[in-house]
């Protein structure tokens, strides 16, 4: 069995310096109004309670990452040009601390396409290998979470090496992967087992407090029968105003785009995220827009994560239903009303 340990709140600085001593140590902590990831600092208070505004995606799939650089040489006006590329392969050696299990299963979506057999990606392997993820079940719930309507639930440990869980003083911690266990050795951590039934108490009282989810099994052939009713669509995207938001704060939108920087014979290589919900996104060279609409875009994004890619992917839904699109939209678009329409329309 699992080593099962736990940790009181007075104890946990202790173990976070520690952690931090050895490696890069990312938890959440309040900036500008909002919580995100950052680098561990003892002099500022960690913010465990909520969920995060931006999931720790950026952690293994940073916003913006220096592939290579790269070095063109010519000696001479007859010589043969050389090339000399600089791969920036390595990861640092990172814990991302107090992710919910919303933000964590969001990698399971992207290992299926950086790490799959067909296209491998050297730096999201190399960053994914080098991250262990201790995540906090969730003890409360909010009304745009909808996690258990999509296979997960408040304590899933799907994508997380360690598994916290709030109980009385502190949190339960259980070790999830063979990556998680050797951060248990902390002396700042003592044995759990006269806390495990507590903190599975706490767990089913937040798995009931989210209710019963309504049946979207049907989602994948649903938005389909929907691909060519563009009036589904512009109802649906209406009050979109394309911001983007929706994309950059998925812990499962995984598209990027290339750029180069650089000057006369040298720059640098960069891969940024990109959001399908802009009208660039798809515009091609010669001015044709395949989603020249924010319907057509909608479309895409909707029927990405509940029909295209489950269909790749035996069945896996590419949305952890951790509910920051449909709060941090600024005009309240909201992705579960979509697909339920769509299985609604597919019945009626
Ligand atoms: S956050 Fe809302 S308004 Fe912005 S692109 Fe997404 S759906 Fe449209
Ligand atoms: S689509 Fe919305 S609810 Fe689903 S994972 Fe992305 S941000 Fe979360």
């Amino acid at each position: 069995m699992a080593a099962v340990k736990y940790i009181s709140r007075e104890k946990l600085p202790e173990w976070l310096k520690a952690l931090a001593a050895e490696r890069r140590l990312l938890v959440p902590v309040e900036e500008g109004g909002a919580v995100v990831f950052r680098a561990y600092d003892p002099a500022k208070a960690p913010v465990f309670g909520s969920d995060a505004t931006a999931p720790p995606k950026g952690s293994v799939f940073p916003a913006s990452k220096e592939l290579f650089s790269y070095t063109y040489g010519k000696e001479g006006e007859d010589a043969k040009p050389t090339l000399t590329l600089d791969p920036k392969t390595t990861a640092e050696p990172t814990v991302v601390f107090g992710s919910k299990p919303c933000g964590a299963r969001g990698f399971l979506i992207f290992d299926r396409v950086y790490m799959g057999k067909k296209f491998p990606d050297p730096y999201y392997i190399a960053a994914r290998e080098a991250t262990v993820f201790v995540t906090m079940a969730c003890d409360t719930v909010e009304n745009t979470c909808f996690c258990h309507w999509v296979g997960s639930g408040p304590a899933d440990p799907a994508g997380s090496d360690l598994l916290l869980t709030p109980v009385a003083g502190g949190w339960l911690v259980e070790a999830v992967s063979a990556k998680g266990e050797p951060l248990l050795a902390s002396p700042a951590l003592t044995d759990g087992a006269a806390k495990a039934a507590e903190a599975e108490e706490v767990k089913a009282k937040t798995r009931a407090a989210l209710g019963e989810a309504p049946d979207i099994s049907t989602s994948k052939e649903a938005l389909l029968a929907r691909f060519d009713d563009m009036d589904f669509w512009r109802d649906q995207s209406d009050k979109c105003i394309s911001c983007g938001a929706c994309t950059y704060l998925c812990p499962t939108c995984y598209c990027f785009s290339i750029t180069d920087e650089g000057s006369g014979m040298s720059g640098k290589r960069l891969r940024s995220w990109d959001a399908c919900m802009h009208f660039q996104f798809t515009l091609e060279a010669s001015g044709h827009n395949p989603r020249p609409t924010k319907a057509h875009r909608l479309k895409n994004r909707v029927g990405h994560k509940f029909s295209y890619y489950p269909t790749l992917h035996d069945g896996l839904i590419a949305c952890c239903g951790c509910g920051r699109c449909v709060k941090s939209c600024p005009v309240s678009v909201d992705i579960r009303e979509i697909v339920q329409n769509a299985v609604a329309k597919a019945k009626a």
